[in-house]
């Protein structure tokens, strides 16, 4: 059977209205005999509004706790979404992602996927009915409610699109597909026809959050074509697929330029500058499952060094926390953080064969009075981190000092 996998975010089922004309498309697009998976995520902001109410409640509260409240979000979204659809005139049905067979390791808000048991889901598409499954969420072997980190919804499309063998992944959302940086904050981007997955998976993990990094790692590995595009209208998105040489994917340099703004920044004093220490730090944080992004470490001076590093922000309360325990441990000296920073990167396979693309971006900035606190680099991205207040203006800075910006306005 011809399979489709058509993913919905949060703003294209955001009310009543949202949820009918996504119906309506569903309907329209729907062919007898061929299966239609469609995932969605939670109803606008609710995802946000239901961690804020956790926050009142509870400052730290219980990952699993987390898990089991923000599930519900998409929950809501799938069944009302099946019930527009029968109200049409389809056959669907909801499922959760315990009910498709989506099972998960334990970490929870964070949990990744290891197996995918379609059973339930064929048996459904085998009747002819449109399967609406709720994304972001999934079930570990303790039979607990684990979700997939922000943005989860799209690695739900993309994983049900590969165990499905489908013929292909839709995700549709509210713009109208990869642009070479955020449309909202940068009016001259443009969108990108087709982009490589490596250049994709960059851009996802440095904050580029139209789709979510591990959707991408998913379809690479799986060799899922993904196609992101408007809920809103019918003309043709962004293609993410292998690099091939004739794509038209024009030779450029920098691809495009993605800001974070989800990470903070700790820095632990007078650090014993000996072999282990550094190694003791990270293992500790590890162990506590914190995923760390930049480190930078100074020279040292009479036997002590600092050390710096960022990590998401939901994290910091437990990272910081953990770190005062490991600087009393260490004889270290104090432990101070930045609660806002802003990471911006530039990414493009190009720049494996351009030399002077880092100077670029560094006199860019300091044309921009932009001061550099962190610098990383790999063969195909350079991120900094710079003052959150500067983010936005540096995103538009490098677009334009990298040749990126058009004429015409983003839509
Ligand atoms: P959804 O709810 O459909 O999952 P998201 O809010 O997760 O949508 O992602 C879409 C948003 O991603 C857009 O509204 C846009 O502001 C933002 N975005 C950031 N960088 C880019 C980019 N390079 N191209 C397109 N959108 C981007
Ligand atoms: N609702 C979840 C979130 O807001 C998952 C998603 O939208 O993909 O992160
Ligand atoms: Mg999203």
């Amino acid at each position: 059977m011809k399979i489709t996998v058509q993913k919905f975010g949060g703003s294209s089922v955001a009310d009543a209205v949202r949820i009918q004309k996504v119906a309506n498309r569903i309907i329209q697009t729907k062919k007898p005999g061929e299966g239609l998976v469609v995932v969605v995520s939670a109803m606008g902001d609710t995802t946000d509004e239901l961690i804020d109410l956790a926050q009142q409640l509870n400052p730290a509260p219980p990952e699993r706790e987390m898990d089991q409240l923000i599930s519900t979000g998409e929950q809501i979204s799938s069944a009302l979404l099946a019930m527009t659809l029968e109200a049409g005139g389809a056959k669907a049905v909801s499922l959760t992602g315990n009910q498709v067979g989506i099972q998960t390791d334990d970490s929870h808000t964070k949990a990744r996927i290891f197996k995918i048991d379609p059973g339930k889901m064929i048996e459904e598409l085998e009747q002819d009915r449109i399967v609406v499954v709720a994304g972001f969420q999934g079930i570990n072997l303790k039979k607990d409610v684990t979700t997939l980190g922000r943005g989860g919804s799209d690695t739900t499309a993309v994983a049900l699109a590969a165990v499905l063998d489908a013929a292909s992944c839709e995700i549709y959302t509210d713009v109208d597909g990869v642009y070479t940086a955020d449309p909202r904050i940068v009016p001259g981007a443009f969108k990108i026809e087709r982009i490589c997955y490596d250049e994709m998976l960059e851009l996802a993990s440095l904050g580029t959050k139209v789709i979510q990094n591990r959707a991408v790692e998913f379809a690479k590995k799986f060799d899922v074509v993904l196609h992101v595009r408007s809920s809103f209208h019918d003309g043709p998105g962004t293609l993410v697929t292998e690099e091939v040489e004739d794509m038209s994917m024009e030779q450029v340099v920098i691809r495009g330029v993605s800001l974070n703004q989800e990470e903070a920044k700790l820095t632990i004093t007078l650090v014993p500058d000996k072999p282990g220490i550094a190694a003791r730090i990270f293992k500790s944080i590890a162990e506590a499952n914190i995923n760390v992004d930049m480190i930078i470490q100074n020279v040292s001076a009479q036997g002590f060094t600092d050390v710096s590093f960022t990590v998401p922000r939901p994290e910091l309360a437990k990272t910081s926390s953990l770190l005062e325990k490991i600087a009393r441990e260490i004889e270290a000296g104090e432990v101070s953080v930045e609660e806002k920073i802003a990471k911006v990167s530039i990414v493009g396979v190009g720049m494996k064969s351009h030399p002077g693309v880092a100077a670029t971006m560094f006199e860019t900035l300091a044309r921009e009075k932009i001061n550099i606190m962190m610098i990383s680099t790999s063969e195909i991205k350079i991120s900094c981190v710079v003052r959150a207040e500067d983010g936005e203006r540096a995103v538009r800075a490098l677009h334009t000092a990298f040749g990126l910006d058009r004429e015409e306005e983003a839509g």
